[in-house]
């Protein structure tokens, strides 16, 4: 456990999402137990552990987000080592996100070229696939994920951060970042990025927890989107000026509605740990634990289009880092023909 303390060097820093420093209070202080820190720490859906950083409300934009925050090196090396262990709520979370690009499908420029960011398993590419789209990628800087991916979807994931220069500008009909924005230290500049990578025309979809979710509100604290991994949460309010800020016009918003395991939504519930892990084994042993349950979890889904109107807002594409930030000599890196040559190759293939 000690690996994951030793990495985790923390950094004071302004709001993340419109720089103003001195419009922000502290809405919690810091619960962090440093000897509590696993493996799973920076895994996705993984038990809560009721640890987050120092959390202040930004009065300007109403983003709530931590500092200290992990720097973004130490990022990097968390993610990478993070284990894995949700395939099944992957694969349900994918067909929800589906629906949701299913509403503007009919507005994108077209169906070639897609890019998920956090893409995990992939579980969301091959869904993507089925609807139609060619040239689909993913990036993902953790390598649990990528090693349980299908070995059919494995291929187009990336095993690295997020770095625009990895792809061509203009390239892509559709960006997609689910559940992921949280995690980066810097969520705009990841947007601005994905903004220049866009096709005329192209959207960017993004599901991001909302704080003030009905579900957030009555757990307060013991929600689980206070999370150490979360280094920012979203309001309706703070995502949609996001996605303004990085370029985009013509924003919607939407509830997510969840379909999820029952045993799924048990870990959710703000129970003792002893108790969470009885009730989810006797839920798993009674088969009811396997019930899917639609529900409002408190995710909000926004997308926005790159219009002409806003295209000289995007930022010109340079190379430089964003989230998962890590050094342009790192081990880990791909890119964009990579990834293509390497699933032209998976076709001729199969
Ligand atoms: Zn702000």
């Amino acid at each position: 456990m000690s690996e994951y303390t030793a990495t985790l060097a923390t950094v004071s820093r302004a709001c993340p999402l419109c720089g103003h420093g001195d419009r922000s209070r502290v809405l919690v202080e810091e619960a962090y137990d440093p000897g509590r820190m696993g493996q799973f720490a920076f895994a996705s859906r993984k038990l809560p552990e009721y640890m987050h950083y120092r959390l202040l409300v930004c009065a300007e934009c109403d983003l709530l987000y931590a500092s200290p925050a992990p720097a973004p090196e130490t990022l990097d090396e968390a993610y990478r080592t993070a284990a894995y262990d949700s395939a099944a709520e992957s694969a349900c979370a994918a067909r929800t996100y589906a629906g949701l690009v299913r509403r503007i499908l009919g507005r994108l420029p077209g169906r070639n070229g897609a890019l998920d960011i956090g893409a995990g398993d992939g579980a969301f590419l091959k869904e993507l696939l089925a609807l139609g789209f060619t040239d689909v990628a993913g990036v993902e800087p953790s390598a649990a994920p990528i090693a349980a991916a299908d070995s059919t979807i494995r291929p187009l994931i990336g095993h690295c951060p997020f770095r625009a220069h990895d792809f061509p500008a203009g390239q892509f009909s559709l960006i997609t970042c689910f559940q992921t924005l949280e995690h980066v230290y810097d969520p705009l500049q990841l947007c601005r990025d994905a903004c220049g990578l866009l096709k005329d025309g192209g959207a960017m979809l993004i599901v991001v927890h909302n704080r003030q979710a009905l579900s957030a509100r009555l757990l307060g604290r013991r929600s689980p989107i206070f999370d150490i991994e979360h280094l920012q949460l979203f309001s309706r309010r703070s995502a949609q000026a996001l996605l303004r800020k990085a370029g985009f016009g013509q924003i919607g918003s939407s509830v997510v509605l969840n379909r999820y395991r029952a045993s799924y939504w048990l870990r959710l519930l703000p129970l003792p740990g002893r108790l969470k892990q009885r009730a989810i084994a006797a839920a798993n042993a009674l088969a009811v634990g396997r019930l899917p349950i639609t529900l409002p979890a408190g995710n909000l889904a926004i997308w926005g289009y790159k219009t002409g109107a806003e295209q000289e807002n995007c930022e010109v594409v340079e190379p430089h880092h964003v989230g998962w930030t890590s050094s342009p000599s790192s081990a880990h890196e791909t890119d964009w023909k990579s990834i293509l040559r390497v699933r032209a190759g998976a076709e001729a293939g199969s």
